[in-house]
């Protein structure tokens, strides 16, 4: 039996083109502050192709389909201080690859790789140095010319192939990204339980309380990280798009605005709810909350396969245009009719954002967003805010197992003519679609967003 892993190489290697060869790095180790690193993270390509988690490896890939690890040696010192390693001698069966040796050797082997092959593919602009490496790594093969060895006579992107591999979710990748949703989903449930339980007790409430719920969740439910920083913003700060939890007091009759989810075993998830503190909705909030979730549901509707990447943005962003105007937000004698709101970009102020991102091992997943078959189909258009001339393709027509987040959003900054119920409201609703056949599958909605049920939950 072939590894879920031997088949993404097979499949890559197969689009390597004759005498190809592909060289993908885990990621370094960073350092956090004196003998202390941040906790260590792989590079998703890499463990896209191998499942490894180990730092201090790289994969080389031919086109015939030979694989070969670098890792780290067996080192029992090392091994002491900080853990297990797997070593080169158990990797071959371990990982199912030809080869391995110690990473050790990395500047000897790589070069005896390269010799006489077509072309090099590596990530671009993903690793520092690495193009650097490769050049490194190339010269004693040109050096060694006079013998008759051949050197690469190109260069080439491995995002471009990688990226599009990605793009489109296997069954396994779904399940993870399925669970990675349902835990986030309880620690947002516990968050909110918290808020409410301790403003009825009469405590005080920080923002880093309602963070401590959600780690908590991920942790316990066997999640390795958050799958980015949780913004988790009270009242006002609701309003500042990439707020981190802070000490901010969590007030009775605001808001909260939490953005954030786990990673488990390498795949994300992304969530983002909006619950009064309290547990109750006010009049204003509750009307800019059932609107934000009314262009969230246009969005979802919009969102099967065939559809175009763009179709959940513009379709929520109708339904936003047209409830601004309902709400008094926008004042129709001065921006016009929702069709106006939308062409001159008049919702801008309060939804800077769009409504998607791919989602998968990476929170902002790679992939392209532009048709690959449309690419060149450009068009210009001025764009009503900034005067700038926008140069746009046709985006991305969805498939089945593509992934991407829904998430729109409206923040009301106080200003002129925006009425004074509404300032410092800030709220967005997130969740993560798989898309299928038909429509697509919600993966997030462990925790409510009906208004009702987030009252409810927020009872006991
Ligand atoms: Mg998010
Ligand atoms: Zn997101």
């Amino acid at each position: 039996m072939t590894s879920l892993y031997a088949q993404r190489r097979a499949r890559l290697a197969a689009q390597l083109g004759p005498g190809g060869i592909a060289i993908i790095p885990t990621a370094p180790v960073a350092a956090r502050n004196r003998d202390s690193d941040f906790p260590y993270r792989h590079d998703s390509y890499f463990y896209y192709l191998t499942g490894f988690a180990e730092p201090g490896a790289c994969l080389v890939l031919t086109s015939e389909g030979e694989a070969t690890l670098l890792c780290q040696p067996k080192d029992l010192e090392r091994e002491i201080w900080d853990g297990y390693r797997l070593g080169p001698q158990a990797a071959i069966e371990a990982l199912g690859v030809d080869a391995a040796y110690p990473s050790t050797e990395i500047d000897t082997r790589l070069p005896r790789l390269l010799e006489n092959r077509a072309t090099v593919w590596f990530p671009f602009a993903t690793h520092a140095g690495l193009a650097a490496r490769v050049e490194a790594w190339l010269a004693p093969v040109r050096a060694r010319s006079r013998m008759g060895v051949l050197c690469p006579a190109r260069q080439d992107d491995l995002c471009t192939l990688l990226d599009e591999m990605r793009l489109v979710k296997d069954a396994h990748e779904q399940d993870l990204i399925r669970r990675a949703g349902a835990i986030s989903a309880r620690g947002h449930i516990r968050a909110m339980r918290r808020s409410s339980r301790m403003l009825r007790a009469g405590e005080d409430v920080r923002e880093y309380h309602l963070d401590a719920e959600l780690l908590h969740a991920f942790r316990d439910a066997g999640s390795q990280f958050p799958a980015y920083t949780s913004i988790v913003a009270a009242g006002a700060n609701a309003c500042v798009l990439h707020y981190r939890a802070g000490d901010t007091p969590v007030r009775a009759g605001e808001l909260v605005l939490i953005d954030a989810a786990c990673e488990l075993d390498g795949y994300a998830s992304d969530i983002t709810r909006t619950f009064p503190a309290d547990g109750r909705f006010r009049g204003p909030q509750r009307a800019l909350y059932e609107l934000v979730l009314a262009s969230q549901q246009a969005a979802i509707a919009a969102t099967r396969a065939g559809q175009r990447f763009d179709a959940p943005h513009d379709a929520a962003v109708a339904v936003l245009a047209q409830g601004m105007l309902d709400l008094g937000l926008l004042d129709a004698d001065k921006v016009g009719s929702a069709q106006d709101v939308i062409a001159q970009r008049a919702y801008f102020p309060f939804y800077m954002h769009r409504t998607s991102h791919w989602m998968g091992m990476d929170v902002h997943d790679c992939g392209s967003y532009v048709e690959p078959s449309e690419q060149d189909q450009t068009s210009e258009h001025q764009d009503p805010l900034t005067g700038q001339t926008v140069t746009r393709r046709p985006s991305r027509i969805l498939r089945p197992g593509m992934v991407l987040t829904l998430e729109p959003g409206i923040y009301v900054r106080p200003a002129e003519g925006v009425p004074e119920r509404f300032h410092h409201i800030g709220i967005r609703i997130e969740d993560d679609a798989i898309v299928t056949a038909e429509g697509c599958e919600l993966v997030t909605r462990g925790v409510p967003v009906e208004p009702d049920a987030i009252e409810a939950l927020m009872r006991d």
